[in-house]
């Protein structure tokens, strides 16, 4: 099923006003390298984290020799370049080794770019203290790969719209994609969809009063009383909406700031509930 520009365009635009524009990174880090700048980064400046990165690739020989090396060892090498919990940082650090190396018997998981999409998901909920916030950053990173695999949410989010499903050939949708939009429109939409699809679109429930993609929605239109609520939303909120787009058009938000606070916002709401 070919999808036109023009319709993809929309969605695009409609969720980064939302999410935010994705940055690209621009060079190919591997995996457990990412997960140990995850945990280097907490409460830390850019350029420290750089600095003690590149300090521990150089006073270890790999990721097995940290994973067996005293806690304190690795603090010693962290001491220079970090300023907070470096105790702890080197803790989760060998931890989330040791835990790496007990679930897939290697410290070198290159080849989930290869897997499916769920195997990294998989990865974050089993090492303890990455979870959602390391998917999100993970998510960017791997989108701008062309051969990513695409996410559930992807399919779930297509379906809804009645523009693509879970039956849609992978490949040709891609290379309709990627003729349609380019390939770094296209890992926008699919970074965007993404975040949409684990913060407003889920799986089991979703407000389609709050969101932007209501207009164009099949699932939205099938159901008036959807619409009747997103045009008083929309009322409501025109002015106060016009002026945040036009702050937004100036500078460019990392997504995973604003999906991180979107995900707080949903949990809150739950718990409210509860
Ligand atoms: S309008 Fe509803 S079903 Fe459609 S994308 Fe938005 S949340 Fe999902």
């Amino acid at each position: 099923m070919g999808v036109k520009a023009e319709t993809l365009l929309k969605i695009i635009q409609s969720l980064e006003k939302k999410y935010g524009i994705p940055q690209k990174q621009s060079i190919k880090i591997p995996i457990v390298d990412q997960i140990i700048i995850h945990f280097l980064s907490q409460q830390e400046k850019q350029e420290n984290v750089e600095k003690a990165y590149q300090a521990i690739l150089k006073e270890f020989v790999d990721w097995n020799e940290i994973r067996v090396s005293h806690h304190r060892e690795i603090q010693q090498v962290l001491q220079p370049f970090l300023k907070y919990q470096i105790h702890e940082k080197s803790l989760k650090i060998k931890d989330a080794l040791q835990q790496i190396f007990t679930i897939y018997n290697k410290l070198e998981l290159e080849t989930l770019w290869e897997k499916d999409f769920s195997e990294i998901q998989k990865l974050s909920q089993q090492v303890s203290g990455l979870g959602q916030e390391f998917l999100l950053k993970f998510i960017c990173y791997l989108y701008f790969q062309e051969d990513s695999p695409l996410a559930s949410s992807f399919f779930r989010i297509g379906k809804r719209l009645n523009l693509w499903d879970e039956n849609s050939n992978q490949t040709l949708l891609k290379k309709n994609f990627i003729k349609e939009l380019g390939p770094e429109r296209f890992a926008h939409l699919k970074i965007l969809l993404f975040i949409h699809g684990e913060t407003q679109c889920l799986a089991k429930s979703y407000d389609c009063s709050q969101c932007p993609l209501s207009k164009i929605c099949d699932r939205a239109q099938r159901d008036p009383s959807i619409q009747e609520e997103n045009e008083d939303e929309i009322n409501e909120t025109k002015s106060k909406r016009k002026k945040e787009d036009l702050a937004k058009k100036t500078k460019k938000i990392p997504p995973t700031k604003n999906a991180t606070e979107a995900i707080a916002k949903k949990q809150c709401k739950e718990k409210n509930k509860k």
